[in-house]
């Protein structure tokens, strides 16, 4: 088995060799008739989830209760569902109860009808009971059933619906549009996991842009975002993704063009995306190296390459960039010139702690001053050579003595 396809066909086909249906199911089906490569195979089956135990040896129930099982095989995990129609929803969110049935049934439960398709795994033939094919030629994301109804069911759906039609390039069907734009105040009920996660692959998609003006013009951005920016420009969000920057970055970007500041990330945006406690910080980082960019031309030179030495200065110039071209063009030439000497931007102490210690400099807070003073004049060009650096020193104490 080399492959998530293959294992899951080969799954399907024991579950059918000892008498029960078993079909491909959802996402992977709907992926492969539109020749993307499926994140994960799933599997939707008529038998139980106990006897998909018994067939499969230490196969792990995530859910028993919704029948979801996962089996592990040849290093691949396919997650393999018994056929189900869900009860009543309690909380916009779950389910009260879950009650085994057919094919036909189990697809009518799933969310659009793109995503309600199944897969015969011997015939390779497609099993369509909900019009999920002619939407996927339609490009068309819309939901199964009567779309405010589903919505009402799992207020999650909605940003399903914003994410499937930004990273497929589809449209949102008009009905399944206006049933989001009727429950988008209240996207209540749904766990802050579910919601950061679908948020997180929203923006590290290519088409975030697409699903950030999507939650703007189906009126979830206020619910879900918090901002009502009022403009739906997303130029700094567009660099970040034009120029590939990293999960934090794109953060960055979008509070700039929501106009949420470092203090905003941190208390509001943190728990929105469920930010972990370094991409908080990256993101942070990246708006104060962005404000030290805003008046470069005021810092002394060693306060330039300590900013140009920042983990964050990449991304903030590249946002910086969208604002002030002309002005980043010239600080990238300048960096670019001071990464390219020997030693690079921040080059090695000519004097570290421990040979201020040995000068006879007591350890605390004078020493860190100094130590600072002294590489200032080392980035300013001022201190070349060890006796250079010796001699500020001894400048240095008297004046700090
Ligand atoms: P991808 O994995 O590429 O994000 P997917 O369609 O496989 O897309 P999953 O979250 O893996 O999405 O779910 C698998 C299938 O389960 C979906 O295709 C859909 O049929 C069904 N499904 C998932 N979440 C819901 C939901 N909230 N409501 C109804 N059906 C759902
Ligand atoms: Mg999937």
């Amino acid at each position: 088995m080399h492959n998530a396809r293959e294992v899951a066909i080969d799954i399907a086909m024991t579950l059918r060799a000892q008498g029960h249906e078993a079909l491909l199911a959802g996402g992977c089906v709907r992926d492969e008739a539109i020749g993307r490569e499926p994140e994960d195979w799933d599997v939707a089956t008529s038998a139980p989830p106990e006897i998909v135990a018994q067939v499969f040896r230490g196969a792990m129930s995530v859910g028993a209760s919704f029948g979801v099982m996962l089996v592990r095989r040849w290093g691949f995990t396919i997650e393999v569902a018994t056929f189900r129609t869900d009860g009543r929803y309690r909380d916009h969110r779950r389910p009260e109860s879950v009650t085994f049935t057919d094919a036909k049934t189990d697809a009518n439960r799933r969310d659009f009808t793109i995503n309600g398709l199944f897969r015969d795994p011997q015939s390779g033939e497609i099993i369509d009971y909900v019009g999920g094919l002619s939407d996927l030629n339609a490009r068309c994301v819309r939901a199964i059933g009567i779309p405010v109804d589903r919505f009402d069911e799992d207020h999650l759906r909605m940003l399903r619906a914003v994410r499937f039609a930004a990273m497929l390039e589809f449209d949102i069907h008009p009905d399944t549009a206006s049933a989001i734009r009727t429950h988008a105040q209240a996207i209540d009920g749904v766990s802050r996991e579910r919601v950061g996660q679908e948020l997180q692959r929203m923006v590290c998609g290519t088409n975030a842009i697409r699903a950030m003006e999507l939650l703007c013009d189906l009126g979830l951005e206020f619910a879900v975002l918090g901002t009502r920016a009022g403009q739906t420009r997303f130029s700094h969000l567009h660099a970040a993704v034009e120029s590939n920057l990293t999960w934090p970055s794109r953060i960055a970007a979008l509070a700039i063009d929501r106009c949420v500041d470092a203090q905003g990330i941190r208390t509001s945006w943190t728990p929105t995306w469920m930010l972990s406690n370094a991409s908080r910080d990256n993101a942070c980082l990246i708006l104060d190296t962005l404000e030290t960019l805003g008046h470069w031309d005021s810092l002394t030179v060693a306060q330039s390459r300590r900013c140009a030495g920042r983990e964050s200065f990449a991304s903030a110039l590249c946002l910086f960039g969208v604002d002030q071209p002309v002005a980043a063009k010239a600080i990238g030439a300048m960096t670019d010139l001071w990464a390219n000497e020997s030693q690079g931007i921040l080059p090695r102490r000519l004097l570290d702690g421990h040979a201020l210690l040995k000068a006879g400099i007591p350890a605390g807070a004078t020493l860190g001053t100094l130590l600072e003073a002294l590489y200032d004049g080392q980035l300013d060009g001022r201190v070349q050579s060890h006796e250079d650096a010796m001699n500020l020193l001894e400048t240095l104490r008297d004046s700090v003595d």
